[in-house]
């Protein structure tokens, strides 16, 4: 098992005392498939020796998480940031007094002893309190930490880590739009988490045992010096960072390995900062570690990634390429699954019907062999999965879901707009005829089964009559339920380079018309399933 004690903060050192392990609160935003991540996080967390939190008060690190396909959910991301920011800063401010207290009653003779680790922010209370006490502080961002001797221990600032799409989105620049994130992961990197906070955690040990030093004059304004221009290169390296995509990303990290390489000892300060947002696919062994957040339901992976570049979506650039798991790896995580009692698999990809599997003895098979094949393990009694594109949805899919018993009787395929001329330019691959004639298909096919739908209003170039399609549409097909979205730019997305030419009380006017509309159709759904 890899060692992830947290030292005790007065000594640096377990001090003889029994190692604590580590504490993480995972907060999760967004789909299924985060949901499913959180759990494979969380895993491979445990396994590495981790503890897992449901509060902030008591964790030594908070992981977010993240999705990007809605402005909104990225909203939320940086406003809670904020909040753990607000709280740490409350939390630094409060320990910085009581070193400034503690430093004068020393020079008054008393030994009043308070506690031993300050994490300031404030340069006038740092310099008060480097002035009085002779501590050098050397840490370069807005993490500047000091310590004295002989201090009890006082509770540590959570590290905040950024993971998932977001991170991806928006790799070292997420360092310069909050301070206070102190690594980033992009969704194929969640493998190295456990690694990345066993470096944070390592650096900070060092850090602190570095500025710990009471040092004599010569000494001291030596550091200092160090520290300021150290600090200075910080500084002008965070107002460099602008967000120019992985490119950039790749850039810079090379820049940040060859300045890794070449400084020493402040070298060891970058390590506050850790970015891994490059990879390119996950291990199969993380995706069994056996943690579920669920007792009776397992989501599961068949697909990473999506190659079908919608122009609004973010997901083939944040995700990467579509990568399909092995059948056999598969049935594995749900043979584990249901020998623990889950009896649902959910079975998740970005595009589940265009799952394609290869095997070990190159025998090939599809989403609906993989469907028959969870269909026959023991124990299984229900299976659901998300998401259908109709491009790819056809009468054999329709066939299974309405004759595998355990396959719910459900059916979530996106038609997003109503407008040729707006799927077109969405770049969806199929016009409004086909999804309509599809819809037909699977409601004879499949009589009673649900159907769900997502749909944007006020894509770029969307005129009143494109808006007077979708409606017609969500009349005509009578879906159960639908996500109905407004239109925002994702950055990365093909249609960021289109004008964004809807007014947004207009966004919001098609947007209350369709969801009126839709609460209708599902209301008179509801009441015709009831009355059978
Ligand atoms: S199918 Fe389109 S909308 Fe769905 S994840 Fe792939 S690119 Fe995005």
């Amino acid at each position: 098992m890899v060692e992830n004690e947290r030292k005790d903060d007065n000594t640096g050192d377990s001090g003889g005392k029994s190692p604590k392990k580590l504490r993480v609160l995972l907060r999760t935003f967004g789909c299924q498939m985060n949901i499913r991540d959180s759990e494979v996080i969380a895993g491979i967390l445990i396994q590495a020796g981790f503890e897992l939190r449901q509060s902030e008060d008591d964790a030594d690190v908070v992981i977010l998480n993240t999705c990007a396909v809605r402005e909104h959910a990225e909203e939320k991301v940086w406003s809670e940031i904020g909040s753990l920011a607000k709280r740490r800063t409350k939390h630094e401010a409060r320990g910085t007094q009581n070193e400034i207290r503690r430093t004068k009653n020393e020079a008054r003779g008393t030994n009043e002893v308070h506690s031993p680790w300050s994490t300031v922010h404030s340069k006038d209370a740092r310099d008060q309190f480097c002035e009085a006490k002779k501590v050098t502080v050397t840490k370069s961002d807005s993490h500047l930490s000091a310590r004295t001797e002989n201090r009890e221990p006082r509770t540590a600032s959570p590290i905040i880590g950024l993971v998932g799409c977001m991170a991806k989105n928006y790799g070292q620049a997420a360092f310069t739009r909050s301070p206070f994130v102190d690594f980033v992961v992009g969704p194929q990197d969640i493998a190295k988490i456990p690694e990345i906070l066993q470096k944070l955690v390592h650096s900070q040990s060092i850090l602190r045992q570095a500025q710990d030093c009471v040092v004599d004059g010569r000494q001291n304004r030596e550091t200092k010096d160090e520290a300021r221009s150290t600090r200075d290169e910080k500084e002008i390296e965070a107002r460099s960072i602008k967000h120019e995509g992985r490119e950039g990303d790749r850039n810079r990290k090379q820049e940040n390995t060859e300045i890794q390489r070449t400084k020493q000892p402040s070298s060891i300060l970058f390590e506050r900062k850790i970015w891994e947002t490059d990879g390119l696919t996950r291990p199969e062994e993380i995706y069994h570690s056996g943690f579920r957040s669920d007792t009776k339901k397992a989501y599961i992976v068949i697909s990473e990634g999506c190659s079908n570049y919608c122009s609004y979506c973010v997901v083939p650039y944040v995700r990467g390429q579509l990568r399909h798991r092995r059948q056999e790896d598969i049935l594995r995580e749900a043979q584990e699954a249901a020998s623990k009692g889950i009896t649902e698999i959910f079975l998740l990809g970005q595009n589940v019907n265009s799952y394609r599997s290869v095997s070990a003895t190159g025998a090939e098979g599809d989403f609906v062999d993989l469907l028959e094949a969870v269909h026959a393990l023991e124990g299984v009694s229900r299976i659901s999965f998300i998401s259908s594109h109709p491009k790819d949805s056809n009468t054999r899919l329709f066939k299974a879901i309405a004759g595998l018993e355990k396959v719910k009787k459900s059916l979530h395929l996106p038609f997003q707009s109503g407008s040729d001329h707006i799927l077109k330019s969405m770049n969806r691959g199929y016009n409004s005829k086909y999804y309509l004639e599809l819809a037909r298909e699977y409601r004879k096919i499949v009589p009673g089964g649900e159907l769900s739908t997502d749909i944007i209003v006020g894509f770029p170039g969307e005129s009143e009559e494109d808006f007077q399609a979708t409606y017609r549409m969500v009349e005509d097909v009578r879906f159960d339920s639908a996500f109905i979205f407004k239109y925002s730019p994702r950055p990365h997305s093909k249609a960021v380079d289109f004008s964004d030419d809807v007014e947004k009380h207009e966004k919001e006017r098609r947007h209350k018309l369709i969801l009126d509309l839709q609460k209708r159709v599902s209301l008179s759904a509801r009441q015709r399933r009831e009355a059978k």
